[in-house]
């Protein structure tokens, strides 16, 4: 029964039950005939009841042929070989029915099977017509059609995060062969073409370290601890000092302001979103700009807003922000550095934290970061 479809196991179990209902009404009717009906024979036979006229005619035997008692035993062998043969029709034809409508019915999930079956890595821009789908079959399809969205989605920006990351390694690998080249083809290299061979190869190298730094925060996040006692105050207060050489060499005003009560995580990765918060703010800015980093408690959350006054963010790029490696192209174009990590790996620490991450940006006027953590 394993192998059958649901199309023949339907009808094998309707036609079961429908055999055995209509065996037991049969031998119902025909038990019921013969313990209303059983002694006229006798009657009839002994004279005490005359032959019903209407029943010579239509069993056409012939009374003369048989004795009256004879010709009730044949019409009531008669009437029971009819009932049997009839109920098998019957049942016949319902199964029949049974197996034609079941057909119909599943139809639209053979249909849906063989859609599924269309689809695989190389295909996942196939979806499946809901046409024709009704009831459950319809929620199935948007569901599996949901399912497939979902899946396209988080494939490609897999297959975007492989590329960026190949890219985001290669360049500085190709700066450093490219400088071991020059190298190589300077008959007498002098001291100053070593030294700016190793400032380049070293500026790249800390490029390099800094992107697989990333990658490898990004990976270890889902596993880090978030139980100990974190006073966000403080670590706002650490970041900011930390920052403060770089916001002064960028020309930008530095501020915090704020008070919270203190929150259940991981300080280490608290103060790593933060920081890459404020860094892009001072990174993304313009000499006399602010950033104004403010902290408020409500009664279940605790908000940080970090605010600048910077080059903004398009809105066709806020979407994308925070995906890894992702770079919007005044940052590319006006080449300030970085490796397109910072606000994934802040987002997943925020996650990681029960939080969720905000932006609201408007382009030459500055963007607004709102990081919630709950109390
Ligand atoms: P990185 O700064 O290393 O490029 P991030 O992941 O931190 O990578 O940021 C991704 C992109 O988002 C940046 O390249 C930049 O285009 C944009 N961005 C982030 N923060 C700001 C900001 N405060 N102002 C303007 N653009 C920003």
């Amino acid at each position: 029964m394993k192998k059958w479809t649901l199309q023949v196991r339907l009808t094998v179990v309707v036609g079961v039950i429908l055999l055995s209902v209509c065996l037991l009404l049969t031998a119902n009717s025909l038990l019921a005939a013969d313990t209303y009906y059983g002694n006229y024979a006798s009657l009839i036979e002994s004279g005490q009841v005359e032959l019903d006229p209407a029943w010579i005619e239509a069993d056409r035997i012939d009374p003369a042929a048989v004795s009256p008692g004879e010709f009730y035993r044949e019409a009531s062998h008669r009437f029971s070989i009819q009932s049997l043969i009839v109920m098998a029709l019957l049942v016949v034809l319902s199964v029949g029915c049974t197996y034609w409508t079941a057909g119909r019915i599943l139809r639209p999930l053979r249909k849906l099977t063989e859609s599924v079956r269309e689809v695989d890595d190389m295909h996942l821009d196939h979806r499946v017509a809901t046409e024709g789908a009704k009831g459950e079959v319809l929620a199935l399809t948007e569901s599996f059609n949901g399912m497939l969205d979902r899946l396209e989605s988080s494939f490609s920006i897999q297959k975007r995060f492989a590329a960026n990351a190949a890219h985001e390694l290669k360049t500085p690998l190709a700066v450093i062969k490219s400088s071991l080249q020059v190298l190589e083809m300077s008959p007498q290299p002098q001291e100053e073409d070593y030294q700016e061979f190793m400032a380049d190869t070293g500026e790249s190298l800390e490029r390099i370290i800094q992107t697989v730094e990333g990658l490898l925060s990004l990976a270890n996040l889902e596993a880090a601890p978030v139980g100990e006692t974190v006073e966000l105050r403080t670590l706002l207060d650490q970041a900011v000092r930390e920052l403060s050489g770089r916001a002064e060499e960028c020309g930008v005003m530095l501020a915090v302001s704020g008070q919270a009560q203190p929150i259940r995580g991981n300080a280490s990765l608290l103060y790593r979103a933060v920081f890459n918060l404020i860094e892009n703010a001072i990174k993304y800015n313009r000499p006399g700009g602010r950033v104004i980093v403010t902290m408020e408690q409500s009664e279940e959350n605790v908000c940080i807003q970090i605010e600048d006054t910077g080059i903004g963010i398009e809105a066709d790029a806020l979407p994308h922000i925070f995906e890894p490696f992702y770079r919007s192209d005044p940052s590319r174009s006006q080449q300030i550095s970085g490796s397109g990590l910072g606000l994934s790996v802040a987002k997943l620490i925020v996650e990681r934290h029960g939080g969720k991450i905000e932006v609201t940006s408007k382009m030459e006027t500055g963007s607004v970061f709102r990081v919630m953590l709950k109390q």
